[in-house]
């Protein structure tokens, strides 16, 4: 091959591969923009999960507080979150309600919302947190496709939004976890992730973990303000054995159990747990153990919560109707019934606001001097036939 011959090819082959490299830059920087635009959506949702829930007060609200009111530290913290404080004109008995503690069971703050929206005190105090664990309600629990969001319609057909959370706090807020997480003060070993479960660190700890130092807070507030009554609200998988369950420490069996017979005789499926001894960490066990209140956690059943659930949407929350959980419970495997209507919203926030008001009224029954009368709060039926967003401003 001549000399010019050959200098033409090497320049041909030259141009072959800057055309070849010029191709594969161009698919890298395809591939870099088609990333660029997934974590803009992805970080626009991630940032969508830390806007807080907006809840209009009743006008009968006395005052708001923060929980760092009982622990400075929590201040410009997540672990920061709003109390409501209703105050009667007669002097009585102080219910403290808690929502929130597992922002993944919507039944829970949603009730708690709706008492905030709704409620007026005429005798004793009520304090309401409707996102106790604030941490949780900015993460959505991992690989359980739950969603991010639901939305009721309230009287006027607007839609009230609530954040659908994780039932651990947010692990950017305690990471890493450890192996094992050691309860404090009683030494229970659980597995790590537990170090983030708000209903596994109380009575909590001034200096401790982020979650740690939640739940001493609102223990702080059970001993500062002297509460009598202390209502944690849940809800739970229908497999699960302790289900639509009023669980109560020893002190406040008395009260539970009569609680529980009176919603039996009103036709409502209500069982009574004790507190186990042993089993630390729990709101109704420490809070009941380390100060003077009577501790009570109600659960109601939710499909969401379940690991037997079908399509995991926003029709799951509200309306929960599930196939797959009323197969189930025709087959008998369900620790409740599940019919093929499924359990709404309405079924699970109403038995919550009926056993809180069951539970005052026998209180105030045994104890008159430590009464908690309110009102403008909706009855089971009221709830079912108009629907919990219609109580919702
Ligand atoms: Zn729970």
């Amino acid at each position: 091959m001549s000399k010019s011959a050959k200098s033409r090819k090497q320049i041909a082959e030259k141009d072959v591969i800057s055309a070849e490299e010029q191709h594969r830059h161009g698919r890298i920087v395809f591939y870099l923009l088609l990333v660029l635009i997934a974590c803009l959506a992805a970080g626009g949702d991630f940032l969508d999960q830390r806007q807080r829930d907006v809840i209009h007060p009743s006008f009968a609200l006395t005052k708001t507080r923060r929980l760092s009111h009982y622990l400075s530290s929590l201040r410009d913290s997540r672990g920061d979150t709003d109390l409501y404080i209703f105050q009667g004109r007669k002097p009585g008995g102080t219910l403290l309600i808690i929502g929130g503690t597992h922002p993944n069971e919507p039944a829970s703050n949603v009730t708690a919302a709706l008492l905030v929206e709704n409620l007026r005190v005429e005798q004793g105090q009520v304090i309401v947190i409707p996102r106790a664990n604030e941490s949780g309600f900015s993460a959505t629990e991992p690989q359980e496709a739950f969603p991010q969001h639901f939305a009721l319609l309230n009287r006027l057909g607007k839609e009230r939004e609530f954040r659908v959370g994780s039932r651990y706090a947010n692990i950017l807020d305690g990471w890493p976890d450890p192996v094992v997480y050691r309860h404090y003060p009683s030494g229970q070993l659980l597995s790590g992730p537990e170090t983030r479960n708000l209903n596994r660190a109380y009575p909590g700890r001034r200096n401790g973990t982020l979650t740690e130092r939640v739940a001493f807070a609102i223990t702080e507030i059970v001993r500062r303000e002297k509460v009598d009554l202390v209502i944690d609200l849940h809800e739970a998988a229908p497999e699960y054995p302790v289900i639509n369950a009023i669980v109560a420490h020893d002190r406040a069996m008395d009260i539970a159990a009569m609680a529980a017979v009176e919603l039996q005789t009103r036709g409502f499926d209500f069982r009574l747990e004790p507190s186990p001894v042993n089993f630390h960490g729990l709101s109704h066990r420490e809070i009941g153990d380390k100060t003077g209140a009577r501790a009570i956690l109600m659960e109601s059943a939710g499909a969401l919560q379940g690991r037997l659930r079908g399509p995991t949407n926003e029709d799951l929350v509200i309306k929960s109707v599930d196939q797959c959980y009323h197969k189930a419970s025709q087959l008998g495997k369900l620790a409740v019934d599940f019919p093929a209507e499924g359990i709404p919203l309405e079924v699970r926030v109403g038995r919550h606001l009926t056993g809180i008001k069951v539970i005052c009224d026998i209180l105030g029954r045994f104890e008159p001097e430590k009464s908690i009368v309110y009102n403008q709060i909706p009855d089971y039926d009221e709830l079912n036939s108009h629907g919990v967003g219609f109580y919702l401003k």
